[in-house]
C-alpha cells in the first residue's frame, strides 16, 4: 500500500520515536516504516526532546526531572550550589559569634584585672 503525504509527514516529524512506536500509531509493519525511513533518508534512532532546553538527545530523559541528562545536572549543580551558599553563611555566622564571645571574654578579664589592682 502507498504511503499517503499525511503518513510520510508523520514519519518525518516522529523519526525520534523508532520504528516501533510510528508503526503501530500509522498501522504498518516496522519493516515498511524503515524502507520509507531510508527512502526519505531519515534515521530512526530513538531520540527524545527535552522539554527544558530544546535540544534532540538520544539518552532518555530523567524520569526525575522529565529532562535531559544535561539539563538534570545543571539543576543538580544548582542544588550543590545553594547549599555550598547555605554552610558558607552558617560558617560566617558562627565566626561571627565566636569573635564576639572571644571580645567580651578579654573584657571581663581586662576588667576583673583592673578592678583587683584597683582593691590591692
Ligand atoms: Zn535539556
Amino acid at each position: 500500500m502507498k504511503w499517503t503525504t499525511r503518513e510520510i509527514k508523520y514519519l518525518e516529524e516522529h523519526a525520534g520515536d523508532g520504528a516501533a512506536a510510528i508503526a503501530d500509531v500509522l498501522g504498518r509493519s516496522v519493516r515498511s516504516v524503515e524502507s520509507q525511513a531510508r527512502r526519505f533518508g531519515l534515521s530512526l534512532r530513538r531520540s527524545w526532546q527535552c522539554p527544558k532546553c530544546g535540544m534532540r538527545v538520544h539518552t532518555p530523559l530523567s524520569p526525575k526531572t522529565g529532562w535531559c541528562v544535561a539539563c538534570t545536572r545543571e539543576l543538580r549543580n544548582e542544588r550543590i550550589a545553594e547549599e555550598v551558599r547555605e554552610l558558607q553563611e552558617e560558617v560566617r555566622r558562627e565566626e561571627r559569634v565566636n569573635r564576639e564571645r572571644q571580645r567580651l571574654y578579654s573584657a571581663k578579664h581586662r576588667a576583673k584585672k583592673k578592678l583587683k589592682n584597683m582593691r590591692k
